[in-house]
């Protein structure tokens, strides 16, 4: 039999206490002893993070970033440390490593810095003596020798940067949720587990796959063609696999429906209709590095257009702001912004070659009288803003109108697994 190298990662909720820590242990120790190598990645023990960035916030508002990760990444160095001790305590040898042991090298950018190498030769002679390596997650190091984390939820992509340069066959995510469902079950109770779906889909549901993973770490997954596994370390033993899109697919049209609070709207009116000006509004935006969603322009009638786009709600008064200054510039009427808006979208493979799809979404939201106030679209996603109060009503109908509930409704492939 060939043995198979799996990364582990858990999140902090799966690390409590010491005696999440402990079952941790044995859900590491069963996968070694049925044959199995693992890497564990661990992430810092639940409200750890949090704890420590309120701690300097307390101390300074200011403070610089290099030392909020020199905080921040404690917190993911005690949990490997423990770990390390829970396995050799089941009688598992097993050995802790910092991101700087590794060296998980980074660039310079503190609090949100991205991997540039990762060397795997202390991993593999780890693993070569039959010891188990316990990795911190969210760490690396910059080329100046200082310690760097890699974004709020970075042990996600900590753990699939490691798969990936280990090769290995798998990438298994632990944490107190067991896979994607096609709604969220808390607004839609007829939502069904999905036993997997590809990488593609899941970066569309990036607002609902956000609270199960750092997307960033699907972007790396798919680059580099690591299968990730979602799964539950509280017993549940569903799991949902995230995987390539396989040419024979026979695929859902539609594998869920997402929602997002997280946007907010605004509309430059009667803009004059001149080459440049779509450029001039969002330049400064660009700067600022404010993400823009959806943008809509309207031919125009009279020489003049409206021009509407969505951001992220957190960035709303800072875009005002900006906004506000280049519309006297551009001559353009006014600004009108509405943060009472919600976004609802329908996701899955099938979109790309199923007609009326789309149609079928808004026959069904007109049914209900929401009203769209903005459409927008991939290959493999329709979106709409609608009234905020609409939200979760928008999701259970589309989840009732594309029949998601219905198993048959899911792919029949064979997936390697
Ligand atoms: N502990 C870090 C955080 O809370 C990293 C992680 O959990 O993935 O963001
Ligand atoms: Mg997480």
């Amino acid at each position: 039999m060939n043995v198979a190298l799996i990364v582990q990662k858990f999140g902090g909720s799966s690390l409590a206490t010491p005696e999440h820590i402990r079952r941790v242990a044995r859900i590491i120790a069963e996968t070694k002893n049925s044959g199995n190598q693992v890497v564990a990645v661990v992430s810092a023990m639940s409200g750890e993070t949090d704890r420590l960035l309120k701690l300097a916030r307390e101390i300074s508002e200011e403070a610089r970033e290099r030392e909020l990760d020199a905080l921040a990444a404690t917190g993911e160095q005690a949990s490997a440390a423990l770990m390390a001790m829970a396995l050799e305590d089941l009688g598992v040898p097993a050995r802790s490593f910092l991101g700087l042991q590794l060296p998980l090298l980074t660039d310079e950018q503190h609090t949100r810095a991205r991997i540039i190498k990762l060397p795997t030769e202390r991993l593999k002679k780890t693993l070569d003596q039959d010891i188990v390596p316990v990795v911190a997650g969210f760490q690396g190091v910059n080329a100046n020798g200082d310690i760097t984390t890699l974004g709020r939820g970075g042990s996600d992509t900590t753990a699939v940067a490691l798969a990936a340069a280990l090769k290995a066959d798998a990438c298994e995510i632990h944490s107190d949720v067991d896979g994607v469902y096609t709604a969220d079950p808390a607004i839609c109770p007829q939502a069904r587990h999905l036993r997997r779906i590809t990488y593609g889909e899941m970066l569309e549901m990036a607002d609902m796959g956000a609270k199960i993973l750092q997307i960033r770490s699907v972007e790396l997954a798919r680059k580099f063609k690591v299968p990730l596994l979602i799964k539950s370390s509280f017993g549940s033993d569903k799991c949902t696999w995230i995987v390539e899109e396989e040419i024979n697919m026979e695929s859902a049209v539609i594998s869920g429906i997402i929602l997002s609070r997280n946007e907010a709207k605004l509309s430059v009116i009667r803009v004059p209709d001149r080459p440049g000006v779509a450029y001039r509004i969002l330049a400064p935006l660009a700067e600022a590095a404010i993400n823009v969603d959806m943008i809509i322009q309207n031919a125009s009638i009279d020489g003049c257009t409206d021009f509407t786009f969505t951001v992220p709600k957190t960035d709303l008064k800072k875009t005002r702001e900006l906004v506000e200054q280049v519309i006297t510039e551009i001559g353009a009427q006014e600004l009108r912004t509405d943060d009472d808006i919600a976004k609802v979208s329908a996701v899955g493979l099938g979109i790309k070659n199923c007609p009326g799809v789309a149609a079928r979404m808004f026959k069904a939201l007109a049914g209900e009288g929401i009203n769209i106030q903005m459409i927008s679209t991939s290959d493999i996603r329709i979106s709409c803003v609608i009234e905020a109060k609409y939200g979760e009503l928008a999701v259970r109908v589309l989840h009732d109108a594309f029949e998601l509930e219905k198993r048959n409704n899911e792919r029949t492939n064979n997936f390697s697994q």
